[in-house]
Formats: C-alpha cells, sequence, structure tokens
C-alpha cells in the first residue's frame, strides 16, 4: 500500500508540475546569476519541513488568487516585501513561473525540526489540506537551499541553465 502511495504521489507530483508549465528560478544578486532548477523524486512524508519554522517574503500581493481560485501565497509567515511583483535587488530571491505568471520569494528562516508544527499536519504525516493547499505549499521545495536543513528530505535538485543576472 505505501509503495503504490509513493507511485501515485511522485506521478501526481509530476504530472501537476508539467500539467501546469510550473518551472523555479532561483535569482542570486550577490553571484550575479540566474539558475532554472528541475526538482527529483518525490516527497516521502517524513514530515520534517512539516515540523519546522519557515518564514518568507513575497514581492508583490500576498493574497493573490490564480485563475483557478488557487490562492498563490499561504498567509501566515508571510511579509510583503517590496510593494511590486519583482525582487528589491538584493540577496537570494526565488520565482515560480506558471504560464505566462511569474512571482518572487525570499526565505527568511528555515528553522530547525520541531520548531514549529503545521497545524495541518495529521499524525501520518499527510496533510490535511492536500488538495486546497496554495501553489506555493503544493511545489515547496524548489531549491537545494531548501531541503538542506531537513535530512531525509527526498528531493533532489538538477540545474537547467544558468544566465548572468546583469545580461537578462
Ligand atoms: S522534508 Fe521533503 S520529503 Fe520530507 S515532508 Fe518535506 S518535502 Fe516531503
Amino acid at each position: 500500500m505505501q509503495a503504490q502511495f509513493a507511485a501515485h504521489a511522485e506521478r501526481s507530483e509530476r504530472e501537476f508540475l508539467m500539467a501546469n508549465e510550473i518551472t523555479f528560478h532561483s535569482w542570486d544578486h550577490d553571484q550575479n546569476e540566474v539558475i532554472e532548477w528541475e526538482r527529483l523524486g518525490e516527497c516521502n512524508q517524513c514530515g520534517e519541513c512539516c515540523t519546522a519554522m519557515i518564514r518568507f517574503n513575497v514581492a508583490g500581493e500576498r493574497f493573490e488568487t490564480l485563475p483557478d481560485g488557487t490562492l498563490m501565497f499561504p498567509t501566515t509567515n508571510v511579509t510583503p516585501k517590496s510593494g511590486g511583483t519583482t525582487t528589491d535587488g538584493k540577496g537570494l530571491w526565488h520565482s515560480i513561473t506558471r504560464g505566462n505568471l511569474t512571482r518572487f520569494f525570499e526565505v527568511t528562516e528555515q528553522g530547525e525540526i520541531g520548531s514549529h508544527y503545521c497545524p495541518q499536519l495529521l499524525g501520518n504525516n499527510r496533510c490535511a489540506v492536500q488538495s486546497n493547499k496554495t501553489l506555493f505549499n503544493k511545489v515547496w521545495p524548489m531549491h537545494p537551499n531548501q531541503v538542506t536543513p531537513y535530512p531525509n528530505c527526498s528531493y533532489k535538485f538538477d540545474e537547467v541553465a544558468r544566465w548572468r543576472l546583469d545580461e537578462l
């Protein structure tokens, strides 16, 4: 049963990303580089990222709703940063692109495991709101840094392409 669920989860996560044309980029203003990442693997439901405090800034509208009614970002642990829809040109930002829409966020805190328990985390490490998650939650993690604090996270990342930021 567990193997069946894992196979289904892998299929549905990949299908979700592909069907929705979702891509991830990191925008490193200190290193002057933009990298497109491909996420590999599947969530093994270790629950580590669900039991850690993760805070981030978003550029633009914090409560943006996508055309299909999906909220773009969670409404807690989020701070609107720049008021615009682009980065503030400092540090490491990330973007989620879905079709013609690109939105930026900046991770400001990734706490240790046990630093915060998501209230939607069920006893079996499943998510109580799996089908109603925000886009951000559905596609987390999006960068190698976002799995580093969680040793049992089963996601890996491949670099797809790299550009100089000042040449874009
Ligand atoms: S740490 Fe990685 S494998 Fe574990 S629940 Fe979070 S995304 Fe899934």
